[in-house]
């Protein structure tokens, strides 16, 4: 049969799998690393998880089993030493994945499954793939496959209480048996390898979770198989479900309502707050881009810190040129000429509602009780989308103050003039052809601006300010648009270092006494290290950068929800919905809020709660992160990932129920142009 047609979207995939997941994390044998890069994993998940198919997570498949995460398979054929003369026998053979993988190394390959049903639908697969040397077999592989023993290696891809006698007797002298062994919530992984002298030699090489091995030698078989949780994956910070259970039974929600702190209204949060304004910096997140509450908290609270207590920045995760708009508004500034609609690109609800107009009324109405302008809270924007519009600031400033040099930057600028209106666009052909005339164009145009910084500075310093920061946004999103094909680390890191890098120069700018406020989202301000982020996927944020640098001046101030709704969108660039918000999983630190019944509660994580409760909230479990895009329907894969609470944020702001903000779309005519002057 002639092997299925693929995606070809799923090679490129699969070849950023390679290096991230696998090469990135220490896999380093090139048979694996081979074998990895050509077994196709889609082929082995059904059609609707396709799409998830190199995620860098184990998937649900049939019978309510898993298939393995790509690293722990390329692990666990590494840690075999697999050879291309090899015999191999696997154990737990579930979609086949990872028999076929084996398959591509070894000679021959024998795979055990105890469910039919998967054991069927292995083999078909294997079968459209023309794999041959893999044989698919139901049954109880703890009793091995004496058939055709002895084997060079056996893999055991399921967790039992200990190593089966009957596969170490399998192995062949100088074989090697790799399997997780363990009783509680993790398992070891280890590795017994048969001398030729018939002595046994037993490894570990650490921590890993996996469902359970059920049959002779592993686990008895009373219901203890239901892995129908998908999240009993192996993985560095993942564990199987019925662990989860007893850790819940153990009550982190019973600890987190003894130390919740709840509160009935926003002024009442705002000042419990107030244990964090010592602080230079205050990070406050939100679990959605689109949920009133959180805007409203956080509302309550920025206003507090800036008018008690001397915060005179808010920055927030949108583009520097649009919150220029609204820093007028708030300041009694003029209006900036460009962006002429600001806040008008996707996701437009995110800054363009009727929240984001109340916080703006405060704050302009305690800017109008400070005297001395380096008192007086400024907007800013800290992301980098803004190429076109920040080109047209930069243009915009020089013209005015020196019009010389805005002739030779809009020449440094022409380079990116065809793709300003889609930068994504110059990111695929500046790869394709290995083009780098605008990285160094758009560098020097930058260090034009900042060398003629003392003459400019004379004219107008907020001015100069905003225009170098408008050149740094240039040649971060150049950057940035560059990286976005070589897979999501990579462009993330920049962008959070860009946003980070723009907080220094802020509260540079602002002067030594400055203080922050910053608005982002849990994933910007939660300390990635905490996270699969960071574990797992190498990825930085800004709340980390902020505590590496800054130490314990930084707050880091999480929210979270269980149910309600959400303004979002179902894909990039799709109309906003009004969502319903599905009831967060048990598993998670949602579930574990709610299961404290209160409404509405602040719970200090960081250093100055009770060790006993950090320590309970330090355990990883599920974290929901809603973005501009919300699926429900696949909110396990696109919208949980793993994290340690306490180790993440220093307190976790909680509401149980929420609804979504008020849009305030477009007017095409009227008062569109002095938006949001005059509301
Ligand atoms: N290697 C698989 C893949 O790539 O899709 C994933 C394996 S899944 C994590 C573990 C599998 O082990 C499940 O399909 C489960 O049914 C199977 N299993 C558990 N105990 C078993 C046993 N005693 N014999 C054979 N299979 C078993």
């Amino acid at each position: 049969m002639a092997p299925p047609q693929t995606n070809p979207r799923h090679a490129e995939h699969r070849a950023f799998m390679v290096e991230r997941h696998l090469r990135a994390r220490g896999i380093r044998d090139p048979l694996v690393i081979a074998a990895m890069g050509e077994v196709p994993r889609e082929a082995f998940v059904s059609g609707e998880l396709e799409e998830f198919a190199y995620e860098d997570s184990a998937l649900p498949i049939e019978a309510g089993q898993t298939i393995s995460q790509p690293y722990i398979v390329a692990r666990m054929a590494e840690l075999a030493t697999l050879e291309p003369t090899d015999k191999v026998l696997e154990v737990g053979a579930g979609s086949g994945f990872a028999a076929a993988v084996f398959g591509r190394i070894a000679a021959q390959v024998y795979a055990i499954e105890r469910h039919e049903e998967l054991a069927n639908l292995a083999r078909s697969r294997i079968a459209r793939l023309g794999y041959d040397n893999v044989e698919i077999i139901c049954g109880d592989g703890t009793k091995g496959f004496a058939e055709e023993e002895p084997f060079d290696a056996i893999i055991v891809s399921a967790g039992g209480p200990r190593v089966p006698e009957a596969l170490k007797r399998q192995l062949a002298p100088g074989g090697r048996l790799v399997l997780p062994v363990g009783t509680g919530r993790m398992q070891e992984l280890i590795r017994v390898t048969r001398n030729e002298d018939d002595t046994f030699e037993e490894e570990s090489f650490g921590g890993v979770a996996f469902v359970p091995l059920i049959g002779e030698e592993g686990w008895p078989d009373q219901n203890a198989d239901d892995a129908t949780e998908m999240d009993s994956q192996p993985g560095p910070l993942a564990a199987p479900i019925q662990a989860r259970r007893t850790l819940e039974k153990r009550g982190p929600s019973q600890l987190m309502s003894e130390a919740a702190e709840p509160f009935a209204e926003l002024d009442e949060l705002a000042r419990m707050v107030d244990r964090f304004a010592d602080r230079r910096i205050v990070m406050l997140g939100e679990a959605t881009h689109g949920t009133s509450e959180f805007y409203q908290a956080r509302a309550a609270i920025t206003e507090r810190l800036v008018r008690q207590h001397g915060f005179n920045i808010v920055a927030v995760e949108a583009d520097w040129p649009d919150a220029a708009v609204y820093n007028a508004v708030i300041q009694g500034l003029p209006r900036p000429r460009l962006p002429e609609r600001p806040f008008s690109r996707f996701p437009t609800w995110m800054w363009r509602n009727a929240e984001v107009e109340a916080l703006l009324k405060r704050l302009a109405a305690v800017n109008a009780e400070i005297r001395g302008p380096e008192r007086r809270c400024g907007f800013y924007g800290l992301d980098i989308y803004s190429l076109a519009t920040s080109i047209g600031a930069v243009l915009d400033y020089l013209d005015r103050v020196d019009p010389e040099a805005g002739r030779i930057a809009r020449e440094r600028y022409s380079c990116l003039a065809p793709w300003r209106a889609e930068p994504a666009r110059y990111g695929r052909m500046a790869i394709s052809r290995g083009y780098e005339a605008c990285e160094r164009a758009v560098g020097q145009a930058l260090q034009d601006l900042l060398a003629k910084r003392l003459d400019y500075l004379h004219d107008d310093g907020e001015a100069f300010f905003s225009a170098a920061q408008n050149a740094h946004i240039v040649a971060g999103a150049e950057e940035y648009y560059r990286t976005i094909y070589y897979g999501g680390a990579l462009s993330w890191n920049l962008r959070d270092q860009h946003m980070f890098d723009t907080l220094e120069r802020l509260l540079e700018h602002r002067g030594p006494g400055s203080k922050a406020v910053v608005w982002a989202h849990n994933s910007h301000i939660g300390d990635a290290r905490a996270t699969e982020m960071g574990q797992v996927r190498g990825e930085h944020n800004i709340g980390q950068l902020a505590r590496q640098r800054f130490g314990d001046q930084v707050g880091l101030i999480g929210f979270g929800t269980d149910r309600g709704t959400v303004a979002a969108a179902s894909d990039w660039d799709a109309p906003m919905e009004v969502k319903r918000v599905r009831a967060a999983r048990d598993d998670s630190f949602e579930g574990v809020s709610r299961a404290t019944d209160i409404a509405a509660f602040l719970l200090e994580t960081g250093p100055g709660q009770r060790e006993e409760i950090r320590t309970a909230l330090a355990e990883p479990l599920l974290e929901r992160a809603i973005g501009v895009i919300y699926r429900p329907e696949s909110e396990r894969l696109s919208h949980y990932f793993e994290a340690e609470l306490s180790n993440q944020f220093d307190a976790w702001i909680w509401f149980a129920e929420t609804q979504a903000v008020t849009a305030r779309p477009h007017a095409e005519h009227g008062p569109e142009e002095t938006y949001p002057f005059g509301l």
